[in-house]
């Protein structure tokens, strides 16, 4: 390969650049009607009643925890391996995030494992569909529901995917998306919240903009909120792609059985698709064998023109967790641990070309 293949790459072509650039031009920047016709374009799609567009998917995360009322004292389970922004959400209202193993074969909390970590203080749980693929979200729900507490879908990197024909992020009380670079369709900066309530949906709009209230014509202030709105040329950008998400989707698809199907490597263990379950392969992450350095191999593939890297945390173990909680984690979330040191995420967007996932696979092939 004479060129650097990256981990990812946006697909941006000229119809979006026209979009944001009639935006530009049109002198009305800010949250608009750009914005609105976006946060209908999620919901259409989604088939759900409320959408609000915010300024990142990390803002989505804080807004429902402060809609759901989590606060000081309160806990709330979260996968102990994901993006460190599922935790950092929950301690930026006072709660106490409480970590679960995942099941390593899907990177998804263990179900097995949620019972166990429920107290009189937990409130809500936070879901992460990571790389894509939906949490198990039957025994998540029955969990939720025994045990009284708010569930939030951390979807970030399920757009488009599908648990049992229902899509990531529409189950539980909240749903949250990223319109960050690395997922399917980006805005730059972006996320989208949904809500089942319309009151939630009020509150999430109010708080995204200063805690506003217009009361015929007149302004209000009725909450001490936030700046997290969307700009309209930002929403532009991403209603542009989202025309092209499901093809994005299946060709997605298509590069991650090639993958499954043509990895061949005793060292490689692969991820997994269970049926009635539709990966949006925002990530395609694999496990190396304890004998490889992941480091290393991260630098060596690098070297071979293969852009790869770990990816997601094991949450705990991250500085500001170990400090504050001081959790022994190879002991209580081994599957988080291993994935977190031996996994590695590898080339996965649209425009791979054949040639590219060929050379890949035959690279994967001989380490
Ligand atoms: C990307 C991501 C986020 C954060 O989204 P931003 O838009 O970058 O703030 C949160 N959770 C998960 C699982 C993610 O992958």
């Amino acid at each position: 390969m004479n060129k650097f293949i990256p981990i990812t790459k946006p697909d941006i072509n000229s119809d979006d650049i026209s979009a944001v650039v009639s935006v530009l031009e049109s002198g009305m920047l800010v949250q608009g009607k750009k914005v609105l016709s976006l946060e209908e374009k999620f919901a259409n799609f989604l088939n759900v009643d409320y959408s609000s567009a915010v300024s990142n998917g990390t803002a989505t995360l804080h807004l429902a925890l402060l809609a759901a009322g989590i606060k000081l004292g309160d806990e709330v389970i979260v996968p102990a391996f994901s993006y460190i922004a599922t935790a950092n959400v929950v301690e930026l209202v006072g709660a106490t995030p409480i970590f679960v193993d995942i099941d390593i074969s899907t990177f998804n909390i263990n179900v097995n494992l949620i019972e166990k970590a429920i107290t009189s203080k937990t409130k809500a749980i936070i879901p992460v569909h990571e790389f894509g693929l939906p949490a198990d979200m039957d025994s998540i729900l029955e969990i939720a529901k025994q045990h009284n507490l708010v569930v939030i879908e951390d979807a970030a990197c399920a757009l488009g995917a599908k648990y049992k024909n229902r899509f990531a992020g529409t189950m539980g009380d909240f749903g949250s998306f990223s319109l960050h670079p690395r997922k399917a369709i980006t805005s730059g900066e972006g996320g989208i919240l949904l809500a089942k309530k319309q009151e939630h949906t009020n509150f999430i709009k109010s708080m995204r903009n200063h805690g506003i209230e217009m009361n015929e014509g007149v302004m209000e202030f009725i909450y001490a909120g936030y700046n997290y709105r969307m700009t309209d040329f930002q929403a532009a950008l991403v209603s542009s792609q989202f025309e092209r998400l499901e093809t994005k989707i299946q060709t997605r698809q298509e590069i991650a059985k090639k993958y499954l199907s043509e990895i061949k490597n005793d060292k490689i263990k692969l991820p997994i698709q269970p049926l009635n379950y539709l990966h949006s392969w925002q990530t395609f992450h694999i496990i190396l064998d304890d004998s490889i350095n992941r480091t290393k191999m991260i630098t060596e593939l690098s070297e071979k023109g293969i852009g790869a890297n770990y990816g997601a945390q094991c949450m705990p173990y991250m500085k500001f967790y170990l400090d504050k909680y001081k959790l022994d984690c190879e002991k209580n979330f081994p599957s988080a641990m291993k994935s977190y040191k031996q996994g590695l995420a590898i080339p996965m967007y649209e425009n791979l070309d054949k040639d590219e996932i060929n050379y890949i696979i035959d690279t994967l092939n001989k380490i």
